[in-house]
């Protein structure tokens, strides 16, 4: 009798071993390593992009280089200030035969100019000449009213015009110039995440280019990135007043403290109305989450301009963002869903 208990034990004991073998021998074979993230910077289309990558079943630094290769393809092609770009062109020679990628951009920017009643514009070029923002190098300086004026007469996005089938852009008007500096980065972003995902579906990390990010994949494969919303009133560029996760999609935050110079003791930033050809003044920052980097860079812009006092802010839900605005006074508004990203999920 108690022979027989010692030999089931024994049994046990060995089918247990066994079993405990086979799982380590599992977990050796079929858990995979943490991934091991690289990052890089970029100093392309007016900002540093950041890209922070962990490869699945590509190693992170060839994947950093498709990123690379895609940014300053990127940038070559769409920069206003870069000679030979479809841009430099456009504004030069007043009409531009472009491709497939071309017409698309062209066309998405001029739905969002519509969309938000030109809140969003990219004919607003000459008007950033004017002030000094259409390149870091320029001379700042607030404008003469009768210059502001002027300039504001060659201000309407409808003076593009886009000829589908001959895949041609025109300006219909002389002085009207265009900049795609609202949109091109968030497309941008979008771009090299889809790259990447096509070479390696696996991949995570994040798309980082002065504020708006999009998400490559969640942190280890299955953790929320941590996105801090700057604090518009803080000279230090690390404190934040609100904290979003991302596991996907999106996040665009427009502020008055990423371009500006100071002339009087007052301040003139970079997102223009143009409406009346100022610094747009009714919002100190601006966040919009969505699926995509390109809707949320072109819906931070928009919303920016439309200011913090907007009633229809819910209206724009309906094109799949969800935002934050906060007023020169530091009071904010959202739109409904905009709580959701606050919870870690
Ligand atoms: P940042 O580039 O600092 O992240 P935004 O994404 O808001 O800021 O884009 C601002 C850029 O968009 C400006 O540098 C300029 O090129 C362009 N821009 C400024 N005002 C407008 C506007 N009303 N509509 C479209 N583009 C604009
Ligand atoms: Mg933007």
């Amino acid at each position: 009798m108690r022979q027989k208990n010692m030999h089931s034990l024994r049994v046990y004991l060995y089918i247990a071993a066994l079993g405990v073998g086979v799982l380590l021998l599992s977990l050796l074979l079929f858990s995979k390593p943490t991934p091991v993230y690289e990052e890089k910077e970029f100093p392309v289309l007016g900002t540093i992009v950041r890209v922070k990558v962990a490869g699945d079943k590509v190693s992170s630094n060839v994947l950093l280089n498709t990123a690379e290769q895609e940014l300053y393809r990127l940038h070559n092609k769409f920069s206003p200030n870069v000679e030979g770009s479809i841009i430099q062109k456009l504004n030069t020679d007043r009409k531009v035969e472009v491709d497939e990628e071309g017409l698309f951009l062209f066309q998405a920017t001029y739905n969002y100019a519509v969309i938000t009643g030109g809140a969003f514009d990219p004919t607003v070029r000459p008007l950033l000449k004017l002030w000094g923002f259409d390149d870091i190098n320029s001379p700042k300086k607030v404008p003469i009213q009768e210059e502001i004026n002027r300039t504001l007469e060659n201000v309407d996005y409808r003076f593009i015009k886009i000829d589908e089938e001959k895949r041609e852009i025109s300006l219909l008007k002389d002085g009207v110039e265009v900049d795609l500096g609202g949109i091109a980065k968030g497309y941008a972003i979008d771009l090299v995440i889809q790259k990447i995902k096509e070479i390696d579906p696996g991949a995570t990390g994040f798309v980082d280019a002065g504020g708006d990010i999009g998400i490559i994949g969640p942190k280890f494969g299955e953790l929320a990135w941590v996105i801090g919303i700057r604090d518009p009133f803080s000279q230090d560029a690390l404190k934040s007043i609100d904290t979003i996760y991302l596991t996907s999609g999106a996040v665009a935050t427009s502020g008055d403290y990423e371009r500006f110079f100071i002339e009087d003791g007052k301040k003139y930033h970079h997102i223009l109305d143009p409406e009346d050809g100022y610094p747009a003044g009714n919002a100190s920052s601006v966040t919009v989450i969505a699926e995509k980097a390109m809707i949320a860079d072109v819906f931070s812009t928009a919303l920016f301009v439309l200011g913090y006092d907007n009633p229809a802010l819910d209206y724009f839900t309906d094109f799949g963002i969800q935002a934050l605005i906060i007023s020169p006074t530091g009071e904010s508004t959202e739109t409904s869903g905009f709580d959701y990203f606050r919870e870690k999920m």
